[in-house]
């Protein structure tokens, strides 16, 4: 029967009678509801770091809820739990103890908040004129009205009418070219430049790190605003908490979702160090952001994010994202000479791609992984096959995923 579920990025005309039903999970598996069990080589949308299933996360959300279950924060009400993640976070991010916390629901709203911020912090620091914004060739900064401005996956941009006319993109690799931009535009106009550490959804890209040091140093020269996008990176995928820690990209925001709960519930938000905090934050001061959501510190949501950050500290999850991280990358690189391959992305954190020679191939090869069992998900220009499994994959699921994807490319 036709469904009532309108999905998020999906051509509905074929997904109305065509869903895969997920009933249950556990660890790095999913079950659906005709009891096939999938290995989820993706943690869904890059998410499910702790895996699928953990009680632990259960019995924080019901406790929350058994309590106070959420009360907004307009003005000035707070939760004790919505605090302390805050703190937590603050502790946690490469960004200084003076560093704050804004709270949203997701990966968009934490970029929507980014960019009114960046813009914001400028006309309250008296530079009102610096309004451009600049964002990476292939980036993607989630769909909300800004998002889908600050990315360059065109289907995502098509159809909307004019998007924001003071975004502009740059080169994603060379640092040369985003220096001439900035030249070009007029660096005293520039905002913010908005970077995934690692571009994810545009296809598991690598940025040298040399690109990543000029570019920051060329922001730091200019006053521009550098805004490390870690909603995929973040809370540990790449080995320590924040992928800017291990880029030393000293930012002064960064942007995270997903992983801060590891999808248990829907957490998003924005670290904001002490520059940008300093005109709104200062003692006397009548800058007021007039931004934010009725779920923005929602406390369950808060609790949930807790104790998905208990469990990576108990369990040791991010010394078990450097152990994987060399395993992935021999497993990945073991198929780079299968004669279906064109490309293999990978080497650092839980981020990876198989890459083919054509969309069609892309879909075929997704296709052979999900009839053995393997949930992966065409990213960019659909030839890219993402890998970034949950932190608690074992060795031998590791083991098997490669064979699965070695029996997938050979009938491609
Ligand atoms: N930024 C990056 C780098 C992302 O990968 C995503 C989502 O994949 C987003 C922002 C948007 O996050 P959300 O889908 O939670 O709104």
């Amino acid at each position: 029967m036709e469904t009532a579920f309108w999905h998020p990025q999906a051509l509905m005309s074929q997904v109305k009678n065509d869903e895969i039903v997920l009933e249950r999970g556990e660890g790095s598996h999913v079950w659906t509801d005709d009891g096939r069990k999938l290995f989820d080589a993706t943690a869904g949308l890059w998410y499910a770091n702790i895996g699928h299933g953990d009680q632990r996360i259960t019995d924080a959300v019901v406790r929350q809820m058994n309590q106070l279950e959420t009360f907004h924060a307009f003005g000035n009400f707070a939760t004790p739990i919505t605090k302390a993640l805050c703190e937590r976070i603050v502790s946690l991010a490469p960004l200084g103890d003076d560093a704050k916390v804004f709270l949203a629901s997701g990966g968009s709203d934490a970029i929507d908040t980014a960019a009114k911020l960046a813009r914001r912090y400028f006309t309250a620091a008296g530079e009102p004129n610096r309004r451009i914004l600049v964002s990476r060739e292939y980036g993607y900064h989630g769909l909300h009205g800004f998002g889908t401005s600050l990315g360059w996956l065109q289907p995502n941009r098509e159809g909307y009418g004019e998007l924001d006319p003071d975004i502009i993109r740059a080169s994603a690799t060379d640092a040369d070219e985003v220096e001439k931009l900035f030249m070009n535009t007029g660096p005293e106009l520039i905002a913010a430049f908005f970077c995934e550490p690692i571009i994810g959804a545009g296809g598991a890209i690598f940025p040298g790190e040399e690109y990543l040091s000029k570019v920051r140093e060329l922001c730091r020269q200019h006053g521009i605003l550098f805004i490390a996008d870690e909603v995929i990176t973040g809370f540990g995928r790449t080995g320590p908490w924040f992928a800017s820690e291990r880029f030393d990209l000293q930012p002064d925001m960064i942007t995270f979702a997903k992983g801060v709960t590891s999808g248990y519930l829907p957490v998003g938000g924005v670290v904001i160090s002490q520059r940008v905090c300093e005109p709104f934050w200062a003692d006397g001061s009548n800058e007021w952001f007039k931004h934010g959501m009725t779920y923005s510190g929602h406390s369950t949501c808060a609790a949930a994010a807790m104790a998905n950050l208990d469990v990576i500290e108990a369990d040791g999850l991010l010394d078990r994202v450097r152990e994987l991280e060399p395993k992935l990358d021999e497993a990945l690189q073991s198929l780079a000479d299968h004669p279906n391959v064109a490309e293999i992305r990978s080497g650092t954190g839980l981020v990876g791609a198989v890459v083919v020679d054509t969309a069609e191939a892309g879909q075929g090869l997704y296709e052979g992984l999900m009839a053995n069992g393997v949930i992966s998900r065409k990213l960019g220009d659909g030839r890219a096959l993402q890998y970034s499994p949950p932190f608690v994959m074992t060795d031998d699921e590791l083991a098997w995923l490669t064979e699965q994807t070695r029996a997938a490319l050979d009938t491609l």
